[in-house]
């Protein structure tokens, strides 16, 4: 019965599920499939599974309103092009030129917008700043300055120029960032990156990168084109981040330390430790400016003394309040699962509109923190070292009962909804020999279902990036 049920099984395709709706139809489905396989009667028709949308998949949707292309005349002297390519740019217009502020990542839209800012004004570009080194904010700089060699490139020391980064691990963070940015799923699934679009363009992509002429260490005042423009060091999203603060317009440009999200402490396609209390400090820092007109690295400007303030502090304040949480739970002795699961945002900052989970996450940062501090032992004994996966597998398995108990848990978890278990428990029947691809089905039904319900768009992607691997992986093995 068990080769019936699992042929019945490969004919019957997850690839039309696209929310927890469907899914729970798919369940049912999948219920009939399993019980009608004893009887060999035929599956049942899908169709009048109803859709209905998660209220986390239409907020997320909402943040589609950041990425609508368009060049943003701030003020008198400052226009910011939001939806063009990932990130933003910008242009202050000063007295015999302009200053050109993050160059976008692919030539191609940068040249967009080049063209743009030409229709404006045509003054020269006397200087371009990188707020910092990664590549969607410094990949089309050709396209602003062209070859003129006088043009200021500034950064700050120790700027790291990204397209000179090699890891190690390069191939695995490769395919981290095709999950995390959703980089290969069909259009249909594209919601967007969570303070990104969907989908960015690709033309000649890094290929306008110019390396900075000038740099400096903690803070510097420079005069470019009749305008005195402060710059300030920034730890953050990177090391080498800084912010721009001109006094005259009461503009602040943030880089990446700040954008309509709550930030994203920890980058599941595999970044290095961020500096999270730095990070925090930084915003305090630009709380502290009288700042009417704020800049983000990605979506869109935010104008008005009072609701600037207020959002730089209620960032730093969500940033500090996980950065103390996780300290003051490390130091109580929790394990790393405790720690996460003692740290949350207080109520007053929860519901914030710019600090929602489209990007970061809460405890993806605490996991940061704490390995950031004590590295992977989290003080629990029995971790010394833990059983193998598959000695740990063979032992749950005994416990549930036999593989079949655990795979009818396994249903179980799907059809109650409790798709995390289920995952679990998908993986523990996942390392034995148990029915491999009956198993990896209902994984793609979990992971599917999460995507279905999930904020945050990182995670978002890499559910749905993972669900069609496991698709693939199956295609090819019943060839
Ligand atoms: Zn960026």
């Amino acid at each position: 019965m068990n080769k019936l049920k699992s042929q019945i099984a490969v004919t019957y395709s997850f690839k039309t599920v696209r929310n927890q709706a469907i899914i729970k139809g798919s369940l049912l489905i999948l219920g009939i499939i399993l019980m009608q396989a004893c009887q060999n009667s035929p599956k049942q028709n899908t169709s009048q599974v109803q859709d209905q949308e998660h209220p986390n998949i239409t907020k997320l949707k909402s943040q589609n309103a950041e990425f609508i292309p368009e060049i943003i005349k701030l003020n008198e002297k400052v226009y910011v092009a939001v939806g063009y390519d990932g990130s933003n740019a910008s242009m202050v217009i000063g007295e015999q030129g302009v200053v050109i502020i993050d160059a976008l990542r692919a030539l191609g839209a940068a040249e967009k917008v080049a063209e743009e800012f030409r229709n404006i004004t045509d003054k020269p570009v006397e200087a371009l700043i990188y707020t910092h080194g990664h590549l969607d904010h410094t990949g089309g700089t050709s396209a602003f300055i062209g070859n003129n060699k006088d043009v200021k490139i500034i950064a700050r020391e120790g700027f790291k120029d990204e397209l000179e980064e090699h890891s190690p691990v390069e191939p695995i963070l490769k395919q981290r960032n095709i999950r995390q940015f959703g980089r290969d799923l069909p259009v249909k699934d594209i919601i967007n990156r969570g303070v990104a679009p969907g989908i960015t363009p690709t033309d000649r992509a890094g290929k306008g990168y110019i390396a900075p002429n000038l740099t400096f260490q903690d803070s510097i005042t420079l005069n470019l084109a009749g305008i005195d423009i402060e710059l300030h060091a920034a730890d953050g999203e990177t090391n080498d981040e800084l912010f721009v603060w001109i006094p005259d317009l009461k503009t602040l440009f943030t880089g990446d330390n700040y954008y309509k999200s709550f930030p994203n402490l920890y980058a599941i396609r595999g970044s290095q430790y961020r500096d999270v209390k730095s990070w925090g400090e930084s915003i305090q820092k630009m709380s502290t400016y009288p700042v009417e007109y704020l800049v983000p690295g990605h979506t869109r400007p935010v104008s008005g003394k009072t609701l600037v303030h207020s959002n730089l502090k209620n960032y730093s304040t969500a940033i500090l309040s996980v950065y103390q949480q996780t300290i003051d739970a490390m130091n109580k002795g929790y394990t790393l699962q405790q720690t996460v699961d003692s740290v949350r945002l207080a109520d007053s900052l929860i519901n914030q509109p710019n600090l929602q989970e489209f990007y970061g996450s809460v405890p993806w940062g605490v996991r940061s923190i704490f390995l950031h501090y004590v590295g992977w032992f989290d003080g629990n004994p029995t971790n010394l070292y833990p059983l193998s996966s598959s000695q740990e597998a063979k032992h749950m398995v005994e416990l549930a009962g036999g593989e079949e108990k655990m795979f009818h848990k396994l249903s179980q978890a799907l059809e109650k909804s409790d798709y995390q278990w289920g995952l679990e428990l998908a993986d523990y029947l996942l390392k034995t020999d148990y029915e491999k691809v009956k198993v990896t089905k209902v994984k793609i039904a979990l992971l599917r279902a999460l995507a279905a319900q999930q904020i945050n768009a990182p995670a978002r992607n890499y559910y749905l990036s993972y669900s069609y691997e496991l698709e693939k992986s199956l295609e090819e093995s019943a060839l």
